[in-house]
């Protein structure tokens, strides 16, 4: 930010009276009639006199309500007031989860502190720490830092946060999935306790509302768009199966022209489980991809790229790593397994069906997350619809268990084994490459649900319970099941 004469300039406007009502000085008036704000967003109406008067606060509010501003401007407004920035040692510390979330912040703080003098400086990891320390020896008076970097600088001595007395934790739930939430801790600890907090969270599950009782100090509760009225799909339907089962109904699913899958957003709860769903779509030949918080930020955006482009058909994900996804056209959300955070559910499902498109939401919903499903049905204040019916586990119904590729080709590695064994270990009987052998998949013929590779003796993989049936439409509000899949052949619209 670079001084200017911004602070002279009377805010004529009226939209900028509208910012003035709330408190604001003129000078950011200016500066937000320049950026063409109209009027305040409900968040800032709500927290922008009280944060300006010091009290603490607690906003449960997503990303694209304005809450940066409504942070952002008050704090602005009172450090004008206040000495300029010294060296390492910021006023103003903003804690964010990712750096994409930092970079953002960072240009707010510059559009709204256009002309005011005050310094701010952005860290996150992943990147050069040199001119990140220049920067800090430079002096400054706002510091947007993730936690990992921040703690990283802190240790070499180049941060210092005795002088804070603005503290903003931005996306704390998103902090707390990333497990960041101990080194927020660390770094509160080193923040004087006579400070403002501010605390922000899309979604307030108990680990959040803890942290926000230990250090926040009587604060305002400022909630807007709540989340269990968030964007909803045109569908949500749920499918009682159990955890072995969901692979297999997930591919069935994504061949069922009916349901017409034409991208899917599938939710795992773990990084392990995200990795080894998206392993079993690729060895069934589903282009597909997964990202969660282990993966990089240059491999996550670049899967999210293709995600978009439509050279991937299936994006797996964890709940943090597809927080703030926009995916435009995005047919169908997939819960692969249930959120143990019932708002997650929302958040995830409110992916697909927006701007008023279709969408749908699909969840499968094993023995053990019934209690999800009941707490998700509360928040939503719905009942999910259930094409296989309320009781139903559809372990023995419509699934058409097939034999995985993997799974084929351990069990005739196993076979080549057995039969290397039964000929006294003579050499030459090296077994064939399964699942490849004879062609794609998709060009086999006729009905066999297994994945029969060269080799492979006539029924050693067979399926189990292959009934026939489709999983339903459940893309169309809990039609019953379409029965267009009957035999088995695989219809491949994999992509
Ligand atoms: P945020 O929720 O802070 O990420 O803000 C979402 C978007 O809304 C950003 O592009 C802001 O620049 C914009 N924005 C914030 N407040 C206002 C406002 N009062 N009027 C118009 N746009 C706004």
């Amino acid at each position: 930010m670079t001084e200017k004469t911004t602070q002279e300039r009377p805010a004529r406007s009226e939209e900028a009276s509208a910012f003035a009502a709330l408190g604001l000085s003129r000078p950011l008036c200016a500066a937000l009639a320049k950026a063409g704000y109209e009027k305040p967003t409900p968040i800032q109406e709500k927290a922008i006199p009280d944060v300006l008067k010091g009290r603490d606060l607690l906003g449960c509010a997503q990303t694209g309500t304005g809450k940066t501003a409504a942070f952002a401007l008050p704090i602005l407004n009172n450090l004008r007031r206040n000495a300029p920035g010294l060296r390492g040692r910021p006023r103003v510390l903003v804690l964010a989860p990712t750096r994409e979330l930092a970079a953002q912040i960072g240009a707010s703080f510059a559009k709204y502190g256009r002309g005011s003098g005050l310094r701010h400086h952005v860290i996150f990891g992943g990147v050069g720490k040199m001119p990140q320390k220049t920067a800090l020896k430079n002096g400054l008076d706002i510091l947007v830092a993730t936690p990992g970097r921040l703690l990283d600088l802190m240790g070499e001595g180049f941060v210092d946060l005795s002088r804070v007395c603005h503290l903003v934790l931005d996306e704390a739930d998103r902090m707390l999935d990333m497990g960041f939430i101990k080194d927020v801790r660390r770094i509160v600890r080193e923040v004087p306790r006579d400070r403002q907090t501010l605390l922000f969270s899309a979604t307030m599950p108990k680990a959040i509302r803890e942290l926000s009782q230990s250090i926040l100090r009587d604060p305002l509760h400022v909630a807007v768009d709540p989340v269990a009225s968030t964007v909803e799909p045109t569908s949500q339907a749920v499918y009682f199966v159990e955890k072995a089962q969901k692979i297999h109904l997930l591919i069935q699913m994504l061949e069922d022209r009916k349901l017409d899958i034409d991208r899917a957003l599938v939710f795992t709860r773990t990084k392990h489980g995200a990795n080894k769903v998206a392993k079993q779509l690729e060895n069934e030949d589903f282009p597909t991809a997964a990202i969660h918080g282990n993966k990089s930020q240059t491999a996550r955006e670049k899967a999210l790229a293709r995600f978009k482009s439509g050279e991937i058909r299936v994006l797996v994900a964890t709940d943090i790593a597809a927080r703030g996804i926009d995916i435009k056209g995005l047919s169908h959300v997939i819960n692969y397994d249930l959120p143990n955070e019932s708002e997650s559910y929302v958040h995830r499902v409110g992916r697909t069906g927006r701007a008023g498109l279709a969408g749908a939401a699909i969840s499968f919903c094993s023995g053990e997350e019934r209690p999800y499903l009941r707490d998700i049905e509360r928040l939503i204040r719905r009942k999910l619809d259930r094409p296989q019916g309320d009781s139903g586990d559809v372990r023995d119904g419509p699934i058409r268990r097939r034999t995985l590729k993997a799974e084929a080709a351990k069990r005739l590695t196993e076979q080549a084994r057995v039969r290397e064994g039964s000929q006294g270990g003579r050499s030459g009987s090296k077994p064939s490459r399964p699942g490849r052998a004879g062609g794609k998949p998709g060009g086999r013929s006729g009905g066999g649900n297994q994945s029969r590779g060269q080799g492979q003796r006539s029924g050693s993989a067979r399926s189990s319970g292959a009934q026939g049936n489709s999983a339903g439409s459940s893309g169309n509000n809990g039609g019953n099941n379409s029965g267009g899949n009957s035999g088995g052949g695989r219809r491949g619209r994999r992509r």
